[in-house]
């Protein structure tokens, strides 16, 4: 059958991950968390004192950007892709909230964008992939066959967020989830560089009221669906 590319773009903790995850396994396709190379290139900021007083120093994260070199392995008990980091398991690390506050500004400089993007369609030239984030169906494929904006309302993403973290044994408080969600959404709606919004022909999906397997069955239906149309 022949492969496609699977965009799925969307606002911070809607369950996009959890989405294009299960997508990919189900259907044997190449997953690609784009979030989760902003959120390295961050982490990488916070390890080499480039975030000072809160603020991202730009010109020190330009001049070595180019020693910053993500990927992602399959972790071989859960079949999971892993975040690697100059070759560093950071799967982990760079879902903390500390990450989380910085991870915004530095996605939305030029440099960073340009480098992270250039990558991505690397790992997508053979399709076959799903990859999810703010610009994918606007800027890293805009030719994909299956567009998709994911969207819910802040106070649900907040607490599907803490809920997660609570899960992970590190416990945050809703109000300081739902502030860095709504600010994440500012920042990556009005940002210069790609900022984000729906694709012309991207589908809509409101997930607030939604279980995961209706909007699994609905997700197997559109793929169905696009595939047999082609
Ligand atoms: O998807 P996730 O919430 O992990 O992404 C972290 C941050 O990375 C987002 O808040 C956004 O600022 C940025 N991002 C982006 N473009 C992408 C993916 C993520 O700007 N394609």
């Amino acid at each position: 059958m022949k492969k496609i590319t699977i965009a799925i773009d969307g606002f911070s903790s809607c369950g996009k991950s959890t989405m294009a995850k299960e997508l990919a396994k189900k259907i044997g396709y190449i997953y690609i968390d784009s979030g989760a190379m902003y959120r390295a290139v961050t982490l990488y900021c916070l390890k080499n004192n480039l975030i000072v007083d809160g603020k991202v120093d730009e010109e020190g994260l330009k001049a070595q950007i180019d020693n910053i070199h993500i990927e992602f392995r399959l972790d071989e008990s859960t079949g999971l892709p892993q975040t690697y980091l100059n070759g560093e398991n950071v799967e982990r690390e760079i879902r903390n909230m500390e990450v989380s506050s910085y991870v915004s500004p530095v996605a939305a400089l030029p440099f960073v964008r340009k480098a992270m993007v250039h990558e991505q369609q690397l790992m997508g030239e053979k399709k076959g992939i799903v990859m999810d984030g703010r610009d994918i169906g606007t800027v890293v494929f805009p030719d994909a066959e299956l567009k998709i904006f994911l969207t819910a309302s802040p106070q649900v993403r907040a607490q599907r967020r803490v809920d997660e973290l609570t899960a992970k044994g590190e416990p945050v408080s809703f109000e300081e989830v739902l502030k860095n969600v709504e600010m994440r959404d500012h920042i990556d709606q009005t940002r210069e560089e790609s900022p984000l919004r729906r694709a012309e022909d991207a589908l809509l999906l409101d997930n607030s009221d939604l279980t995961i397997a209706e909007q699994d069955k609905w997700l197997m239906d559109t793929f169905d669906n696009v595939v047999s149309s082609l």
